[in-house]
């Protein structure tokens, strides 16, 4: 467990990212007795492999002749389970300071601060960041009534909410928050989904019922005052309808942006941070990165490179974080320390 000390969580290490290479540097790192805690702008686990193409075949994973990409990442989640790993998701880091000690802090765009002996930069193409629909004005209301992800649903009970598009987080969204909403009303281009289609048949069964509302169409326009929206007209097939509306959830898919690891002073190139090839290590000592977001000469955006890399840092992060330490290289098959650790022996 990290320790919280005045709402500082403490770490050994904090890993920028749960995308695979994130994942599984828990597990070299904890082979070394390092424990981690994980910060990713999406709401779960899995990065690229889960967001972009979760059900896609992947054919060059050693020992995997094919496993799908969110196959690989459950198997990766159950790896490093022996190593307990903290996760906090929902959330872009925001900040990194080295401080007096060598130690950083790292903070959220929510404010959470962290304090970790290493940081381990596995941010991949970037943070996965919401597309803003083309609603006339919508900035104007962001953060007051336009939300692009759920961070705290207390926030949604008793509004009049309205979710826009048709894919998995507008379908779950509408089934998660209909029962706490005083009104909700899903908005999608056309009568057929991209979502799961027992969360499409479950979305009809609830507008039978008549405890939900599915219109057809787009919404052009919204109203409301000092951020705080009223209502939104929605262009149908039938005309327009204005609808009420307090919370807007549009879902319309995500970009990848650096973001602001860019303004963390690293050596970088076209938005790739450099590292050596021995530790991986950023220009910062005790900051390393691995994965898509690092380059080196000859480097292969491959989720397999990133598994070595993460191995290679780990041993360079234990320095850091047990200075003194003798470092043993052992194999899984024949350490007993090893095999206990991993909790099989
Ligand atoms: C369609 C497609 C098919 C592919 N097929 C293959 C294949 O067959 N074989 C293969 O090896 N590779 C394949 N890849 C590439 C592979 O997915 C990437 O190499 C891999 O995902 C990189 O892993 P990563 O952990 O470095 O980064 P990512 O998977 O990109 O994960 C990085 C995570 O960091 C988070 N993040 C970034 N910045 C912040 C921040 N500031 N705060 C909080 N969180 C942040 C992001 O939200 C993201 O979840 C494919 C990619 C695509 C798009």
């Amino acid at each position: 467990m990290s320790e919280t000390n005045d709402n500082i969580k403490k770490t050994d290490v904090l890993i920028v990212g749960a995308g695979p290479v994130g994942l599984f540097a828990v597990f070299e790192l904890g082979l070394f007795d390092m424990k981690c805690h994980l910060i990713d702008i999406l709401d779960r686990p899995g990065g690229q492999c889960a967001e972009l193409y979760p059900e896609k075949p992947i054919y060059d994973i050693p020992g995997f002749p094919s496993i799908s990409a969110q196959g690989l990442v459950d198997n990766l989640m159950e790896q490093i389970s022996p190593f307990k790993p903290e996760f906090t998701f929902n959330r872009m880091v925001a900040g990194l300071e080295k401080q007096a000690d060598g130690s950083f802090r790292v903070t959220t765009d929510e404010d959470e601060v962290f304090e970790a002996k290493v940081v381990v930069i596995a941010a991949g193409g970037g943070s996965f960041q919401p597309k803003r629909p083309p609603i006339p004005g919508i900035e104007a209301y962001e953060g007051n009534s336009v939300f692009y992800s759920v961070r705290r649903m207390e926030e949604f009970r008793g509004q009049d909410i309205m979710i826009v598009g048709g894919g998995d987080s507008a379908l779950d969204w509408t089934l998660n928050l209909q029962p706490i909403a005083k009104s909700l009303t899903l908005v999608h281009r056309r009568p057929e989904f991209r979502a799961a289609p027992d969360n499409v048949n479950k979305m009809f069964a609830l507008q039978e019922e008549k405890r939900l509302d599915f219109q057809i169409g787009q919404v052009t326009a919204l109203a409301g005052n000092d951020g705080r929206l009223h209502s939104a007209t929605i262009k149908g097939p039938d005309g327009d309808i204005e609808v009420p509306v307090t919370r807007l959830l549009p879902f319309f898919g995500l970009t990848m942006k650096l973001g602001p690891i860019a303004e963390w002073g690293l050596n970088l190139t076209e938005n790739l941070i450099h590292v050596d090839t021995e530790k991986f290590e950023t220009s910062v000592p005790g900051i390393f990165a691995i994965g898509d977001i690092n380059w080196y000469a000859g480097k292969l955006k491959l989720i397999l490179s990133g598994f070595h890399e993460a191995a290679l840092m780990a041993q360079a992060a234990k320095r850091i974080v047990s200075p003194g330490e003798r470092i043993v290289f052992q194999y899984t098959t024949s350490s007993t320390s090893l095999q206990k650790k991993l909790g099989v022996a």
